[in-house]
């Protein structure tokens, strides 16, 4: 069992046999049929957790995890927040987009691609780190939710791991050429501003296989791939799990 955890952090490993459940602040783990465990920590989790795991005999073990503080990138501006979307208008283009991306994430496969070693699903210059902020005259905007990796536009890019399509479709006013792909154990990957999609909603794709190609569409400053990984409710950091990348 870990003693202790970066934040946002993920854990996985084996657990104690004979555990019939786990819990961790709260949040149940996955725990497969043998044994192993995951469960996944946003930016804003508290600084410890409870762990605690249930025995075949009814014995329960609660242990407290301390998650240790990382550092992020934040810059304050002298500019005023852009409150921009808020509008009326906006908000009738956006609320279907915002319902059909809510449901596909909450679709839940047999797909067990969430016990692979992640691999990047492209290679290039990193534009944009996970949990990047800036802070606009005092007032926080919110955190980049996923990381930027910008190769080039048209270059093709890779499912970091099994998985099945959970969506996928062009025309987003954010996110442009989307494609989020459900990894099973809650977890799920999103693929943002493609130029094009290679795929379709419900089918099965294996790590490595071609699955779009990187574009500026939707809300985007240059071509890159925004890639972002959720379990549930929590955004994680896809660097923790695919490790820094080789060149
Ligand atoms: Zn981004």
């Amino acid at each position: 069992m870990p003693g202790s955890l970066r934040r946002p952090s993920t854990v996985s490993g084996q657990a104690p046999s004979a555990a019939v459940s786990a819990k961790i602040g709260g949040q149940e783990l996955a725990l497969s049929e043998d044994g192993q465990i995951f469960a996944a920590f946003d930016r804003d989790s508290p600084d410890s957790l409870d762990l605690s795991v249930v025995f075949a005999d009814g014995r329960v073990e609660n242990k407290a995890l301390a998650i240790a503080p990382r550092d992020w990138q934040i810059s304050r501006v002298n500019i005023a927040r852009r409150s921009g979307g808020s509008s009326e208008t906006w908000w009738k283009k956006r609320k279907p987009e915002w319902e059909a991306i809510t449901a596909a994430r909450a679709k839940e496969t047999d797909a067990a691609g969430w016990r692979q070693d992640f691999i990047w699903p492209v290679k290039g210059r990193i534009s944009g780190l996970f949990g990047r902020q800036r802070i606009y005259r005092g007032e926080p905007g919110s955190y980049h939710s996923g990381i930027d990796i910008a190769p080039g536009h048209g270059v093709p890019y890779v499912a970091p791991a099994d998985g099945v399509v959970v969506l996928a479709r062009m025309g987003f006013s954010l996110e442009g050429g989307l494609i989020i792909i459900d990894h099973g154990g809650g977890l799920n990957s999103a693929f943002l501003h493609s130029s094009k999609i290679l795929v379709k909603e419900g089918e099965a794709v294996k790590q490595g296989q071609r699955i779009g190609h990187v574009g500026s569409t939707g809300r985007s400053t240059g071509p890159h791939l925004h890639w972002s990984l959720k379990r549930n409710d929590a955004r994680l950091d896809p660097l923790l799990f695919t490790g820094p990348m080789a060149p």
